[in-house]
């Protein structure tokens, strides 16, 4: 049997982005997908990943449980908007770029009740409007978030946002799709009630499903409240719960086998912490590196999350990002399109199976493929 092909490129696009060569090799094989040995694997990846969720106040590991489901970041993100909102309830969205905006559209599409308060792809989550919202008799019985918002890499503070919304005694679900994994977050202490996440972002796995941490006692009493068959959180729930890990339908079993040894990977490491210390390594090495060669940041400093960054393309008349890019990928180098409407920017992303020294090898790749200068 070959070995692993060695990647044509390193993928700075999160996600999917660049995985170990052992994550991939856990998907050589076609593993059986509906016995015990497979739905046990399953319940040991849905336990670490509450482990990982309440590290910091271990004992209340009874009170969480988690779910996978099928499909990109965004299904799971759909299918907990679209289960645990009852019909009589109503959304707050708090939206500052693209995934903040779909979650409303999911929840429009699927006639729930909401409001957004929308900040502006490059604007901060106000806090006094946010207070000012959930004043008097509002209505909102839920409110959901993006934490880092990957349209533009801002880390919004939900250790300011979540207080707020607890105070109000809202049901808080947070899009941590591009975070969690990769920055300790404290789900207990925030009282987040549903967290959401996918196998392809911070915990380096492949494509394929996501992953949602919920508060038992909130998913228990959500029976019957979804507007979807095959995105129903709590069916999927209380499958894998009282099947011992079993999937409703088809699961994608080369993904979850190779999240099974990105998880792995994760504890060798030294868990999220360390993870976390690597990818802001990768981060300053980027930031300090592009801005010596004349790259400017659209955000400041201190809300920049170490996942993403944007870059505003350079001004030269003679500047192409298209060719840049081409340049950039036969380097060896995949980065990634700008996504904020009204600037000329674009990103890199430095998670994954990526690590300081390739940062440096991309700031001289990038140094040497200034062809408009
Ligand atoms: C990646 C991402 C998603 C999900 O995107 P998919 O393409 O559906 O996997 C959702 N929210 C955020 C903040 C993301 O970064």
């Amino acid at each position: 049997m070959s070995a692993i092909p060695e990647n044509p490129y390193l993928l700075l696009t999160p996600g999917p982005l660049s995985t170990s060569p052992t994550v991939r090799q856990a998907m050589m094989k076609d593993w059986c997908t509906w016995d015990a040995e497979y739905n046990e694997l399953v319940n040991s990846i849905r336990s670490r990943l509450v482990e990982l969720a309440v590290e910091a106040h271990p004992a209340a590991r009874e009170k969480y449980t988690s779910v996978l489901m099928q499909g990109s970041g965004s299904a799971s993100v759909e299918s907990v908007i679209g289960s645990v909102v009852p019909r009589d309830g109503k959304l707050l969205v708090l939206a500052n770029g693209t995934y903040g905006k779909r979650i409303a559209r999911a929840a429009n599409i699927l006639a729930i009740d909401n409001e957004v308060l929308d900040f502006g792809e490059q604007g901060a989550i106000d806090l006094e409007a946010l207070q000012q919202k959930l004043l008097g008799d509002h209505g909102f019985t839920h409110l959901a978030v993006v934490h880092c918002e990957t349209t533009t890499g801002r880390l919004n503070p939900i250790e300011e946002i979540a207080p707020v919304v607890k105070q109000a005694g809202l049901c808080l679900m947070v899009d941590a799709m591009s975070s969690f994994g990769g920055v300790p977050i404290d789900m207990v202490g925030l009282g987040i009630d549903y967290l959401i996440s996918s196998a392809n972002k911070c915990i380096q796995g492949v494509p394929g499903f996501g992953l949602i941490v919920a508060k038992r006692a909130e998913i228990e009493s959500t029976k019957g409240y979804s507007r979807s068959m095959s995105l129903d959180l709590y069916d999927q729930w209380h499958a894998m719960e009282t099947g011992g890990g079993k999937w409703r339908f088809t699961s994608p079993t080369h993904t979850v086998r190779a999240f099974d040894q990105a998880l792995i990977e994760l504890a060798e490491e030294g868990g999220i912490a360390a993870r976390c210390e690597r990818y802001r390594k990768n981060h300053q090495v980027l930031v300090s590196g592009m801005r010596e060669l004349g790259f400017e940041t659209m955000l400041e400093d201190e809300v920049m999350s170490p996942f993403i960054t944007t870059f505003y393309n350079p001004g030269a008349k003679s500047y192409k990002f298209e060719e840049f890019y081409a340049r950039l990928k036969r380097r060896g180098f995949v980065i990634y399109p700008g996504k904020v409407s009204d600037a000329d920017c674009f990103r890199i992303g430095n998670i994954g199976h990526v690590f300081p020294e390739d940062m440096e090898r991309l700031i001289d790749a990038i140094r040497l493929e200034r062809y408009w200068l």
